[in-house]
């Protein structure tokens, strides 16, 4: 076998492996379809491997991001999967991060997690080796499995359990620093989305107690998405719903408010359904639960969703749910009334149950009551309630709405629209929330010892595969954009064993593009032409070279974008230069 032979990227020896059907449980398209194209195999709840063909996605991603990591400064190092709980319990993360955290023990009984995110270690590692001033700023960079016992694992990679991110830790002198790195992440992020070849947005996002416009996150444009985002037509405004600034009521909003408003309207049919869901029986307790934003105070008035709810005591395990009202402009007690529950029967519960409650919804809700009731007790029915048909239970707290379409922006220009997206990056100024709870300080020029200011980084590089398809498929199935295909062009000759002469052109044709740095495969199976065609197109390698016999009697190949309709044909010597 000759050298050139050799290093040919056939077909036949990589492995390709489509399926007409999707699985049962694929709910979105882009999980479909990964699993359709072999890209993945799910092996557990939100665990996957990822199969040669979704590898090469993955490898070009991270390719992309490191490449523009490297060029804004920042320093590659890898941090370990496992790690002592002792540094999380420096920061307190070990009581508070919740059940998303996985926790492991070793044979000596001692406390480890499997890395959700890296600040503990960085800081750890940060505060041992830079000890003066002359050090900073810098910034260290990872691309490292992670995993989040996530309570919805769904939509294949898209949420996880096992993923890859690229989580980047800034490390600054003062604020003023901390902006400036800030500001180079942000920048750099761009281009990586842009290299990308995807529609996204960048958006402001709630950022806690450090507030200000400390932290964004990177949208890729789905109408899938999980997040709703709000931006302004004619300005740059733009921020994800929790963040999204609500101008004061205006006389308008003002009047709506004097009167609850009830998005469902009253039937007493749903009444009926809602008393039957009720009574369905029971293995475990039933609650029924009023969810409510975290950011509305006691009386005040804002967006409510009321959800029911079965399952265990602690809903670790929520059964069935139902959403059976939603409230604009309400508060708390409007809705106890309009619910017609009985005088106590709605309370807040423990704050430790409250953010339990609140994982399983998102993050963004509160549960306010917490009682057991059922259709089987006495004067705990809920008969004679108004609600009129499921609601579909929103994806995300994004669907509880701070702003609606058409309200003024609040930068003052124009008005606001909504779209939906899906978070492939979040960026953070932490200020010093990690390096005060771990001493992590530098000796300044006058030898003083000062806090690290510190910022967070984070790209979803398998969330990414996921999104990126989500926003390109036909019904015929994905659309690479040509950067992070699994290969950018895909030859395919008719008769690659039987005729010398397609062999030949097939041959010469992959060498130059190669030559070119064009990432191509050879279809050499020898399938039939409508076989290969539709599983390049189910792949969705961008740009497809026919070779046949009867093409080349007229010196001539046939060209298809995948998103042509059509082929072209186009003289053989100018195929190399027409693709390249
Ligand atoms: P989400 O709101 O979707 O749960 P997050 O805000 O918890 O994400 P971050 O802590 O900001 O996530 O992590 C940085 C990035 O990691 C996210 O922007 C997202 O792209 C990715 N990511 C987070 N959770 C998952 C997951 N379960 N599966 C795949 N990617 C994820
Ligand atoms: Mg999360
Ligand atoms: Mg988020
Ligand atoms: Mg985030």
């Amino acid at each position: 076998m000759s050298r050139k032979e050799f290093t040919l990227m056939r077909a036949s020896q990589f492995f390709i492996s489509t399926l007409k059907e999707a699985p049962a449980d694929a709910e979105i398209i882009s999980h479909k379809l990964m699993v359709r194209t072999g890209m993945i195999r799910r092996l557990g709840s939100g665990i996957y491997a990822y199969m040669p063909m979704g590898l090469r996605v993955i490898h070009k991603i991270e390719n992309i991001i490191r490449e523009e990591m490297n060029r804004a400064g920042a320093v590659e190092l890898l941090m370990p999967l496992v790690q002592p709980a002792e540094l999380w319990q420096e920061t307190g993360r070990w009581q508070k991060y919740g059940p998303e955290l996985l926790r492991i023990k070793d044979r000596h009984d001692r406390d480890f997690i499997i890395q959700p995110t890296s600040e503990e270690v960085i800081t750890d590692i940060a505060r041992n080796v830079i000890k003066s001033y002359r050090q900073l700023p810098i910034n260290f960079y990872h691309i490292q499995t992670k995993f989040r016992d996530e309570r919805r694992p769904r939509f294949g990679l898209m949420r996880g359990r096992e993923f890859t991110m690229k989580d980047a830790y800034s490390f600054d002198r003062d604020v003023d620093g901390l902006k400036k790195s800030y500001q180079i992440m942000f920048d750099a992020y761009v281009k990586i989305f842009t290299r990308f070849g995807l529609k996204f947005r960048p958006v402001a996002a709630d950022n806690g107690a450090i507030g200000g416009s400390g932290s964004h996150e990177f949208h890729v444009i789905a109408e899938t998405g999980e997040d709703a985002l709000v931006y302004s037509r004619e300005s740059e405004y733009a921020a994800n719903m929790e963040a999204a600034i609500a101008l004061p009521p205006s006389a308008e909003r003002a009047a709506a408010t004097r009167s609850m408003q009830k998005v469902a309207t009253p039937g007493q049919k749903a009444c009926e359904d809602v008393t039957n869901f009720l009574n369905q029986p029971l293995s475990q307790s039933l609650k029924v639960i009023a969810a409510i934003r975290t950011d509305i105070a006691a009386g005040e008035k804002g967006h409510f969703v009321v959800i029911l709810m079965r399952g265990d005591h602690d809903l670790n395990e929520v059964k069935t749910q139902k959403i059976i009202g939603e409230f604009r402009f309400a508060s708390e007690s409007e809705i106890i009334h309009h619910l017609g529950c009985p005088a106590g029967y709605l309370g807040p519960i423990g704050l430790e149950k409250r953010e339990d409650i609140a994982l399983y919804a998102d993050h963004a809700v509160t549960v306010m009551s917490d009682f057991i009731c059922g259709a089987n007790e006495k004067d705990m029915h809920f008969t004679g309630v108004n609600w009129e048909r499921d609601l579909p239970l929103p994806e995300n707290i994004a669907d509880f709405r701070n702003v609606v379409e058409g309200d003024p922006s609040p930068d003052g220009k124009g008005t606001l629209a909504i779209q939906r997206g899906i978070e492939v990056g979040h960026v953070f100024q932490l200020g010093t929330r990690y390096s005060e709870d771990m001493n992590a300080s530098y000796l300044d020029e006058n030898g003083k010892p000062q806090l690290m200011q510190m910022g967070c980084y984070g790209i979803g590089v398998t969330r990414i595969v996921g999104a990126a398809i989500e926003q390109n498929n036909d019904d015929k199935g994905i659309i690479w954009p040509t950067s992070i295909a699994p290969f950018e062009v895909v030859l395919c000759p008719l008769g690659y064993d039987r005729s010398e002469a397609v062999k030949k052109t097939a041959d010469e044709l992959y060498e130059s593009l190669k030559q070119s740095g064009i990432d191509v495969i050879m279809d050499d199976r020898g399938e039939r032409p409508g076989v290969m065609f539709s599983d390049w197109e189910l792949i969705g390698v961008p740009h497809r070279i026919v070779i046949g016999d009867r093409g080349l009697k007229d010196g001539k190949l046939e060209y298809q974008g995948r998103r042509d309709t059509e082929a072209t044909a186009i003289p053989v010597g100018d195929m190399a230069q027409f693709v390249i």
